[in-house]
């Protein structure tokens, strides 16, 4: 397929990692690894950061771990562990035996934190986190050394070790490393390592009650799972220097930190604060509400795994920060889904069609096939009566020019079927259309010889004693504007929730064949969309979600450009 002939471009982290392969940097070793905070659920940003790990380690021949960087007791959970395994299985990729918690780890951080106190290279801090954050400085003052800077090693060695075993209350002291007060990099002026905290942890529940930093814990984590490239997003960039002063203060086995530029997306919160917030404040249904940029959320409206791999791959991997297009991701959905979805009949908004001609009570099997895109495929029969259902938006009275659909006097054809003529518009009694009567032509089934004669539209629609009734979703962008953190002073960026992104239709129908699906099935409903069957179906009551329009505003963007 011409997709998978398209070589893809190099990128500068595949540079880094061909040329240490070729110095022996690492003895040729790729180790990899993705570490999620279990704070909430994985996103689109996420994704792209698991793509980038497992796929270099999957190119190069190497491994890549999964590790829940679990440091912070107050905001893991178990179920959003349990979410992260979940979500990084589902897009396709396996890290063997390797599931690690930074809070494995925590005996060993304990004794190099005493490691490094012994070299005097950190110290028993007793200032609050106020005035800590005072005495740090700015971007263009020095900071101030900490009265406590000085103590010896002997009274650090025992107040760390009083500190570990409870003496002390929340927030009375810190360890901090002893490096630069001075230094232009503010990660660099004596940062915290331990403080005291008394939380449960999930998984150590109250053995401690000192826990480690992130930028401690990180690189040292690394550094005991013998990661060579430890790739994070572009904000870590002025951790680095910290991250090697650990280790070699440690002298300990060294991997080397790389900088990339995080996913940003169009109409796209990717925060998981404030995706919390919305999901805390029922602004939307849950972490896997269809709208949201979660990857259970972007499941349950039925992207592929394969579709969001495509994307990630597509985009790229840049040092420079930017914003990608949704409608890239979009694409990439319905590219996908148009390769694998059978074709099927629904109708969104039902109009009643009798046919007048053809005879009451008779049903015929028409043959449709599942998937013009796939042979293998193959097809199924709909059955056809003289009682159907139309889209209301199929008819016009009083059709615009080029209006190729029904309207009065006019012909379309019944996708699979007939060719059909409006004779009748019959009206409520507030002048609404409610059934539209017509005449069949016999002569111009589908597949016959017939077959030939020529109209311009072609309608979907179903049969009314066969068809199920179903709810349809239909979803539009989260946000109104492109960026929806940029909102004006004063002004939340909740204020850019799009009042209009949920339509929900309780009255479609759809074809028999739908009748058992299941959730997670997906569809190409003809004309209006692919859909897939939501969670919340079951039998006697189907529930679609609409995953993505047909119609390609990438595609034109593309032709444009290109
Ligand atoms: P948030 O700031 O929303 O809490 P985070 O970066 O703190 O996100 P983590 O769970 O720490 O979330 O992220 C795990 C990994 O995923 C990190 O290596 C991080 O760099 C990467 N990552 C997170 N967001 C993005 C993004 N938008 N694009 C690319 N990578 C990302
Ligand atoms: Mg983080």
């Amino acid at each position: 397929m011409a997709n998978e002939e398209i070589t893809r471009p190099s990128n500068f982290i595949k540079q880094i990692v061909e040329e240490d392969l070729k110095t022996g940097k690492f003895e040729g070793r790729v180790h990899t690894r993705f570490p999620p905070e279990p704070n909430g659920y994985l996103h689109i940003g996420h994704a792209k950061s698991i793509c980038l790990n497992f796929g270099l380690a999957a190119e190069y021949g190497g491994k890549t771990n999964l590790r829940m960087d679990d440091t912070n007791p107050e905001k893991v959970e178990d179920e959003y562990v349990k979410a992260i395994i979940e979500d990084v299985k589902w897009l396709g990729f396996d890290w063997q035996d390797r599931l690690f918690y930074a809070s494995d780890y925590y005996d060993q951080l304990y004794d190099w934190a005493v490691k490094l106190i012994k070299k005097g290279k950190a110290f028993v801090c007793d200032l609050t986190g106020d005035q800590v954050r005072e005495y740090r400085g700015s971007l263009t003052s020095p900071g101030k050394e900490s009265p406590y800077r000085n103590r010896s090693i002997e009274e650090n060695l025992d107040l760390f070790e009083r500190m570990c075993k409870g003496e002390f209350p929340d927030g009375t002291k810190t360890l901090r490393a002893k490096i630069d007060m001075t230094s232009g990099n503010i990660n660099m002026r004596d940062p915290v390592l331990y403080r005291i905290l008394r939380s449960t942890h999930h998984r150590t529940g109250d053995k401690w009650c000192i826990y480690p930093m992130y930028d401690y814990a990180h690189g040292q984590s690394d550094s005991m799972e013998k990661i060579t490239h430890s790739i994070c997003t572009l904000e870590f960039e002025d951790h680095r220097p910290l991250y090697n002063w650990f280790l070699d203060e440690l002298e300990i086995y060294h991997p080397q930190q790389i900088e990339f530029a995080r996913l940003n997306l169009t109409y796209t919160v990717m925060s998981k604060r404030k995706l919390l917030q919305l999901v805390k404040e029922g602004l939307v249904s849950g972490w896997d509400d269809p709208r949201m940029p979660t990857i259970c959320g972007m499941r349950r409206l039925g992207y592929t795994p394969e579709a969001i791999r495509e994307f990630c791959d597509r985009i790229g991997v840049a040092k420079a920060a930017s914003t990608v297009d949704i409608a890239l991701l979009e694409h990439c959905v319905r590219e996908h889904l148009n390769k694998i979805t059978h074709r099927v009949m629904a109708v969104l908004r039902p109009l009643k069609l009798v046919i007048t001609n053809y005879p009451k009570g008779q049903v015929e099997q028409l043959e449709a096939i599942n998937n013009p895109e796939d042979e293998s495929a193959g097809s199924r029969m709909i059955p056809f009566s003289s009682e159907l259902f139309i889209e209301q938006d199929d008819f016009r009275e009083d059709p615009p020019k080029k209006y190729f659909r029904l309207s009065p006097g006019a012909e379309v054809r019944l996708k699979n079927a007939y060719i059909i003529k409006c004779e009748e518009v019959v009206k409520d009694a507030v002048g609404k259309v409610i059934e539209l009567r017509c005449s069949y032509d016999p002569e111009t089934k589908s597949g016959s010889a017939g077959e030939g004669r020529k109209v311009k539209g072609t309608l979907h629609w179903v049969s009314a004693q066969h068809a199920i009734p179903a709810e349809v979703r239909l979803y539009d962008r989260l946000f109104r504007s492109e960026n929806p953190d940029n909102v004006p002073e004063g002004q939340d960026w909740k204020s850019n929730l799009n009042p209009e992104s949920l339509e929900v239709l309780t009255t479609a129908l759809v074809e028999p064949a739908l009748k058992d699906s299941k959730p997670g099935s997906r569809y190409q409903f003809m004309r209006t969309g692919y859909f897939s069957t939501d969670k919340e179906s079951k039998e006697g009551r189907l529930v679609f979600n609409r995953t993505v329009g047909l119609r390609d505003t990438w595609a034109k963007i593309e032709q444009k450009e290109g």
